[in-house]
């Protein structure tokens, strides 16, 4: 019988392309969501794309009762892969109790019923964020995590620390945290993507509203950091690679290869790219001209950051497939559908 896996978040953008990964690979899915930053339409969408629809609940993984009635519900779970939380770091600043009651509130119900009701493998979102700006590049899993910019990456460190912590205390429960880079582009069949809810915090979001025509320009942050052309470099990674290193991920615990029962990996290309750089791909790639003009630099942003690929690419015999052009131009696909434009 397939194996049932439990998708938190699995209607939005990184958790839809990873349950339509698992799907293909065969394994049956179980969403989770509360539809606060995404939309039920995505459910339709990944049915398209796989022919299977996912079942789906919709309740907040930080209400511990609603969590428990979960788990007696569906008690054949092998394993979670925990997307559910907040993730706008502006917005963390403003709230930073919302975004601590329900990252790690989450994650601690999902902690607990896992002992409780024994499903032993959880796969968790983290970030490169808990790098801050390394001293170092590019980062490796060794490069030391840095006090936090915002509320919202220090949820992401303090949850690693919840779950390296209990993993310590409980052998049976067995957690990879994977730091992802700069997730972009969308699902090749441009059926399920980024949609971001009022204006785009995200740089490729911004560029391809820009180019639809729903934003007169794109601001560049900055273009006076320490680069070669001046703007910030980031490691840009394929949504749809990134999915599939998840269930990598779940493999290497059902099949017993995890080397400790908490382990952590970067998730990314192993290349930077500068602002600059992709804007400059984006124009070439879709032939649309973009408007942009360069601006201050944005409060918390850090210079530079990309990823060595080494320990994970080896360790989950994981690499990022597609290239910058292809990705960008999924994602300039996706806006053009949900845009209703040619
Ligand atoms: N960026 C930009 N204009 C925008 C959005 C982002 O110049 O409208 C820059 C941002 O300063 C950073 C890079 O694009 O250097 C990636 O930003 P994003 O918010 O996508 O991800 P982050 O790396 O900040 O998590």
């Amino acid at each position: 019988m397939a194996k049932q896996i439990l998708v938190t978040g699995g209607t939005g953008y990184i958790g839809s392309h990873t349950v339509v990964e698992l799907q293909e690979r065969g394994f049956d899915v179980v969403i989770v969501d509360n539809l606060s930053n995404s939309q039920i339409e995505v459910l339709d969408n990944i049915e398209k794309i796989t022919g299977i629809r996912p079942a789906f609940e919709q309740f907040d993984l930080s209400e511990r009762d609603l969590t428990d009635a979960f788990f007696k519900k569906y008690s054949d779970i092998a394993a979670i892969i925990h997307f559910a939380a907040f993730k706008a770091v502006g917005e963390s600043v403003q709230k930073p109790l919302e975004y601590y009651r329900n990252n790690m509130g989450s994650l601690m119900n999902l902690l607990e019923c896992m002992n409780k009701y024994q499903v032993p493998h959880m796969v968790f979102s983290s970030s490169c964020t808990v790098y801050g700006q390394p001293d170092v590049l590019p980062v490796t899993e060794q490069t030391p995590r840095k006090e936090a910019e915002s509320p919202y990456g220090n949820t992401k460190a303090i949850c690693e620390d919840i779950m390296r912590d209990y993993c310590k205390a409980n052998e049976a429960i067995n957690c990879i945290a994977l730091r992802y880079f700069n997730p972009i582009g969308a699902h090749p069949t441009a059926l399920i993507g980024e949609l971001p809810v009022g204006v785009p915090n995200n740089l490729v979001p911004f560029i391809t509203q820009t180019a639809a025509g729903l934003r007169d320009e794109l601001s560049i942050f900055g273009d006076d950091y320490d680069t070669e052309d001046g703007t910030a470099i980031r490691d840009y990674i394929n949504v749809v690679d990134l999915a599939k290193a998840h269930v990598v991920a779940i493999d290497r615990m059902l099949n017993g290869k995890s080397k400790d029962n908490y382990e952590y990996f970067n998730v990314g290309t192993g290349s930077g790219y500068s602002v600059m750089q992709l804007v400059k791909a984006f124009i070439k790639v879709t032939g649309v001209n973009l408007n942009y003009k360069i601006v201050d630099r944005r409060a918390g942003d850090i210079e530079k950051i990309w990823a060595d690929t080494t320990y994970g690419n080896n360790e989950l015999g994981w690499k990022a497939e597609k290239t910058l052009e292809e990705t960008l131009a999924s994602a300039w696909a996706w806006e053009k559908n949900v845009r209703g434009l040619k």
